[in-house]
């Protein structure tokens, strides 16, 4: 094809995906523009995933009757004026890219009247172009909505995944900001359900109670003296916001917001100086709960560099890094002089505290030599017959086979078994399930809510009996017997982080057998990693774990007499 120039349409198309990769991003532009407003009030609504409608309403300054067409063209913007304005931004947008480049891939209409005035106007919008105006009454504020996204573009919906995922990036996005402006009232309605509504109190552990729920909010330390107000000053930076205690450990890093000036950004410079401060003080493989804006002057970092405006770069790293650290270390320290780790809560039924062996995790006595072995009769990567010589530092089974010495990862290893024999009994639709005494109720996040919503089915298959109670609030009747004694609230959220992005049953086999295998230090006794080597002996993959890692290391008899130095 000869070198032609693009129709200005497929430009502002391709323009627009980097700005608009999905409905979650149409939310997020419209929201920051209402907060940019000065808003007190932010409504959103979307319906079918954001596909169908999405609509944010505010209470912020509207648009001037004669600047509304304007709004819509490419690089129009009242918020900055020249290029030493983009040197020092206090705004949360500044490239006047939002307003057309949804308007390029969807209708829209806006209904918007400024301050002052006391009539407002209607503008609608088909490809980018204004179709329809009219003044229309309205109190001050703006209402835009957006409906049909991307039907022009199909190859951005085909990549768009179910309108629960959606509903839950949107979900998340609407969080962040809640959680960033206490000061503001967000009311979030997904195909016409209050999924998250804030107060505006100003407060940020009012903001952390609706988004996060109770449990979390309890575990809440506050950052310097006073929350938003208050913070934790270090030379140009100032550090605010709320840090979870140890015991509100999570397995996942969806739980660390970071603002710069209170702009929602991700930065693994962040997660890193956070992580850092609880070294030491939770459990491997688990990640806080952190809530933190950095107040900077905004000289120091440019918010510039990526399209969506999620990335920043700080002029001065290691000071950052440092003031967030000292930050976080400092809450953690004052308000926890005996640091506790993994302490239960009271809203779920704690596993036992008392070092359990997976043998009687069942309450009936010989667990893991009742159950039946592995089902696969005939290995494909088969073990060798392996007889066990010992334990190693509390963590590896010493085994010996006919060609040399093997040393297994116990937990590794027990993980590879039960994760086999869980995806088994699921497929015979044989997955044992334990009622729980007493139903236990527990709370979910606006994100994991999305995804529960649609997913009980999944669920229930792998032996979960799980029905809504309330506002986002989910009671438990039944577990995978696995997982009884067990920390099954932690599978639930973990599965529920992972979106339904990837395979479903595999996430949620692969979590189950990881919380429910025996763990690194844990002493077994001989008969105990006899039955262990002789169960994966039968896997039909002995090799590696769930997660892809190796279960054992094999030091072959050549390679014993080459490293002795033997011919
Ligand atoms: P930017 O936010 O980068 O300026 P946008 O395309 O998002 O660019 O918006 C263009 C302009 O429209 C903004 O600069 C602002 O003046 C106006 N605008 C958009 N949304 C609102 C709103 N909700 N309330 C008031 N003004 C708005
Ligand atoms: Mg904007």
């Amino acid at each position: 094809m000869p070198i032609r120039v693009l129709d200005p349409q497929v430009v502002s198309q391709i323009a627009a995906g980097e700005v608009v990769e999905r409905p979650a991003s149409v939310v997020k532009e419209l929201v920051e523009n209402s907060l940019d407003a000065g808003s007190s009030q932010i409504s959103i609504e979307v319906k079918g995933g954001g596909v169908s409608l999405i609509r944010v309403m505010d209470n912020g300054v509207g648009i001037p009757s004669a600047e509304a067409e304007l709004a819509f063209s490419r690089y129009t913007t009242s918020k900055i004026g020249s290029l030493e304005d983009l040197e020092s931004i206090t705004s949360l947008g500044f490239r006047g890219e939002a307003l057309p480049s949804i308007a390029a891939v969807a209708q829209m209409d806006i209904v918007t009247c400024a301050v002052g005035k006391s009539v407002g106007t209607y503008l609608s919008l088909n490809d980018g172009i204004a179709t329809n105006r009219r003044s229309q009454g309205r109190s001050q504020g703006t209402t835009i909505t957006v409906r049909n996204l991307f039907r022009k573009v199909p190859a951005r919906l085909k990549f768009l995944k179910s309108p629960a995922t959606e509903n839950s990036h949107i979900a998340n996005v609407v969080s962040q900001y809640a959680l960033a402006f206490p000061e503001v009232k967000f009311t979030l309605l997904i195909d016409g359900r209050v999924t998250l509504r804030t107060p505006g109190s100003g407060r940020l552990i009012d903001s952390v109670t609706e988004v996060y729920g109770l449990e979390i909010a309890h575990n809440m330390l506050e950052i310097g003296d006073g929350g938003w107000e208050g913070g934790a000053v270090v030379s140009l930076a100032k550090v605010t916001g709320m840090v979870g205690s140890p015991a509100i450990s999570r397995s996942s890093r969806g739980y660390l917001s970071f603002f710069i000036n209170h702009r929602w950004v991700s930065s693994r410079l962040l997660a890193w100086a956070v992580e850092e401060s609880y070294h030491g003080l939770l459990m491997q493989g688990k990640h806080p709960v952190a809530i933190v804006n950095i107040s900077l002057p905004p000289q120091q970092v440019d918010v510039n560099i990526h399209p969506a405006k999620s990335e920043v770069k700080f002029q001065n790293e290691r000071l950052i890094f440092n003031a967030v650290q000292k930050a976080v270390r400092q809450a953690l320290i004052e308000s926890m002089p005996v640091p506790k780790i993994e302490a239960p809560t009271a809203t779920y039924v704690a596993p036992s505290e008392q070092r359990e062996l997976l043998w009687t995790s069942a309450g009936n006595g010989d667990h893991l030599t009742s159950l039946p072995l592995a089902p696969l009769q005939t290995p494909q990567v088969s073990l060798p017959v392996l007889r066990v010589l010992g334990q190693l530092l509390g963590s590896y089974i010493v085994a010996e086979g006919p060609d040399g010495l093997y040393l297994i990862d116990q937990h590794a290893a027990h993980e590879r078994i039960l994760f086999e024999r869980i995806k088994d009994q699921r497929a015979r639709q044989k997955i044992e399930v334990q009622g729980l005494l007493e139903p236990v109720t527990f709370e979910v996040n606006p994100q994991q809510d999305e995804v529960l919503k649609s997913h009980y089915d999944s669920l229930a298959e792998f032996g979960f009996s799980i029905e809504p109670f309330g506002d986002r609030t989910y009671l438990v009747r039944a577990v995978p017997t696995l997982l009884y004694k067990k920390d099954w609230v932690e599978v639930v959220r973990e599965v529920l982080d992972s979106l339904s992005g990837g395979d479903w049953a595999e996430s949620i086999a692969i979590s189950m057998a990881c919380h429910s295998a025996v763990r690194a230090g844990q002493a077994l006794t001989d008969d105990e990693m006899r039955e262990l080597i002789r169960q994966l002996e039968q896997a039909a993959l002995p090799h590696t774990c769930p997660h892809g890692r190796p279960t054992m290391i094999h030091l072959g008899s050549g390679q014993l007499k080459r490293e002795f130095g033997r011919s």
